[in-house]
């Protein structure tokens, strides 16, 4: 593992914070969780995008703004050498004193960790998982809106928690008005009668870089897919049901609340979706 942390890049053992980041005390800042596939990170400039938005709508100015964040990606990604790699790129409050007031911290911080990451067992991804509906809901937009990449992930952990206790493997978290958002970590996705339908983003999702790859190569593909409200039921009567994500990849759903999905779990479009995933992810990034 490889950290940029106060301009230079470290051995992860070795990077170390104050614990009067607001980011530890409050989970006060953002992040994006790139993937380098072979050689190439992917998506780059779209996630740096999402990274300023992200940043902007909590009133957190960048150090350097996105060129500063481009090269500590990068840098980071080259120290760590791996063809293939996940990037979490971090930007916190900084240090202040106890108490949340954020104008207190007078220089957020910038942090890059490049390492490997597996989210969900190998013999999961291939059978497809078994999916729980959380009984916490996703906060509304004008709560804590899912759209932003906060660092207050606590309703996402605490869902996973719940599922994993229930012998489950992931959590289905739904909003207040039951429609369903995404997953702990990862896009929801559905196929019913041949069309392939994703939560929009309104609805409680993050909007996922992804899930937008997914969308684009489903068009090229010649499969309908659209952004839809869907509900459990919806997930009930699907063909198929996957997920997406940076770190998770895409994984087949084999089950939801004890129904199974579909008649085989992984299912032919999503077969088909990661197949054209997979060829068109290294073409996508910039290069290291
Ligand atoms: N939803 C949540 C809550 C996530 O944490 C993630 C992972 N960043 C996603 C969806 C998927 O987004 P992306 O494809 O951009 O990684």
């Amino acid at each position: 593992m490889k950290i940029w942390l106060d301009g230079r890049v470290v051995d992860g053992k070795e990077a170390r914070v104050s614990v009067l980041d607001h980011g530890l005390l409050y989970g006060d800042g953002v992040f994006e969780g790139l993937r380098v596939y072979g050689r190439r990170v992917f998506r780059l400039e779209d996630h740096l995008k999402r990274f300023a938005t992200s940043a902007k709508a909590i009133c957190l100015e960048l150090p350097g703004g996105i060129d500063a964040a481009r090269d500590i990606v990068l840098e980071t990604a080259r120290a760590f050498g791996a063809d293939e790699a996940y990037v979490r790129l971090i930007a916190t409050r900084g240090e202040g004193p106890l108490g949340i007031d954020p104008t207190h911290c007078r220089e957020p911080r910038l942090i890059c960790i490049a390492d490997r990451i597996s989210v969900y067992p190998e013999s999961k991804r291939r059978a497809g998982m078994d999916l729980l509906t959380s009984s916490l809901r996703q906060p509304p937009a004008d709560a804590r809106d899912p759209r932003v990449k906060s660092l207050g992930y606590l309703n996402n952990a605490l869902a996973r928690l719940e599922a994993r206790q229930r012998g489950g493997d992931e959590a289905l978290l739904l909003n207040a008005t039951g429609a369903v958002c995404e997953v702990s970590v990862a896009n929801v996705f559905a196929v019913r009668d041949g069309a392939l339908l994703t939560p929009p983003g309104t609805d409680g999702a993050l909007e996922g870089i992804t899930r937008a790859t997914v969308l684009e190569l489903a068009g090229s593909l010649g499969i309908p897919a659209r952004e839809q409200t869907l509900g459990r039921f919806d997930l009930f009567a699907a063909n198929e049901v996957f997920v997406t994500g940076s770190a998770a990849g895409l994984v087949p759903i084999r089950s939801l609340d004890g129904r199974p999905i579909g008649n085989a779990s992984p299912g032919p479009i999503y077969e088909k979706i990661r197949e054209a995933f997979l060829e068109a992810a290294p073409s996508r990034g910039t290069a290291l």
